[in-house]
């Protein structure tokens, strides 16, 4: 049996049809896939600008735009069983029962040895699906492409939401510390001690600033030699990309990465032994008209795809 196809966009243009992630087929029995692609569209945890709910759809339409094959040469959809799972329902009024029931959804895929690609929703979702994740493989370690560390206690007397989502996970013993890349941090503090704690407990940051003046590549040979043989996740919060090239997020910092920069970063984590990724905070209500956020959303997903 073949694996699920994109719709041939040679037959069906890529402005028709339902929209899907990829223009996959919408498979919910984890049992026919290696890779799920689930929405998760919920920004109730979000202290500042609401929007990321409405991202999986979106980057659905734009995802249309995406050919099955990479420039590389690397063919995903031939390579594993990947179809658009889609969405976790959620409910816009309580953070605990929606991460609850994401939580739930991907215990569900990894029961099966699906790797998820979660497409949120603001960054606090990717607690609960490192909780599923932790479940499954123990504490992982971790890449995190991102404007801002998310290693704050609480915000606003709480502890769940998408500025402490790294935090939880750190506690929880989700992630292993000294095996954690935080690439892009930058903009200003609430506190002049923000970047303590990540220091104190072992996570390499690379601002922005190192980047440009190294280029990639030796940042993507110390990923592979901090992380070596461990079992990783990758996590994409689009605003660690600069706002000339992602303005659709609800907190833009100026003086990130390129898009090309964050397109070589995530080539270059091939080889590495990766059991999930999301990529979160694209807000389509902050987005120029023509939704580039979005597109590159999708390329950056798709560019996901192909190191797995
Ligand atoms: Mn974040």
């Amino acid at each position: 049996m073949s694996n699920p196809q994109p719709i041939d966009s040679m037959v069906y243009p890529r402005y028709s049809a339902i929209a899907t992630f990829f223009r996959l087929p919408h498979i919910t029995d984890p049992s026919q896939l290696d890779i799920a692609i689930v929405g998760a569209p919920f920004d109730g945890s979000a202290g500042y600008m609401a929007g990321p709910r409405y991202a999986p759809r979106e980057i659905r339409a734009r995802s249309a735009t995406i050919r099955p094959h990479s420039m590389k040469g690397i063919s995903p959809f031939e390579k594993y069983r990947i179809a658009d799972y889609g969405d976790i329902s959620t409910t816009p009024f309580s953070i605990e029962e929606t991460y609850r029931r994401i939580e739930e959804a991907v215990d569900h895929l990894l029961s099966h040895d699906v790797i998820p690609v979660t497409v949120g929703g603001d960054h606090g979702i990717t607690y609960p699906v490192l909780r599923a994740v932790g479940k499954k493989h123990g504490p992982v370690a971790v890449i995190q492409i991102d404007s801002h560390p998310d290693t704050h206690d609480t915000q606003f007397g709480h502890k769940t939401t998408h500025a402490t989502m790294f935090r939880r996970c750190i506690e929880e013993n989700l992630v292993i510390p000294d095996k954690v890349i935080s690439i892009g941090l930058r903009g200003s503090l609430f506190h002049a001690a923000d970047l303590e704690y990540g220091k104190e407990i072992g996570i390499r940051v690379v601002f922005p600033d190192e980047v440009h003046e190294r280029g990639t590549e030796p940042i993507i040979k110390e990923i592979h030699d901090i992380i070596g043989t461990c079992k990783t996740y990758f996590t994409l919060d689009i605003d660690g990309v600069d706002p000339a090239f992602a303005p659709g997020t609800p907190v833009p910092e100026v003086g990130g990465l390129t898009s090309l920069q964050t397109l070589q970063i995530i080539r270059g984590l091939e080889g590495l032994k990766i059991v999930g990724t999301d990529l979160c905070e694209v807000s389509p209500p902050a987005d120029n008209p023509n939704q580039i956020t979005s597109h590159l959303a999708a390329q950056l997903i798709f560019e996901m795809l192909c190191v797995i």
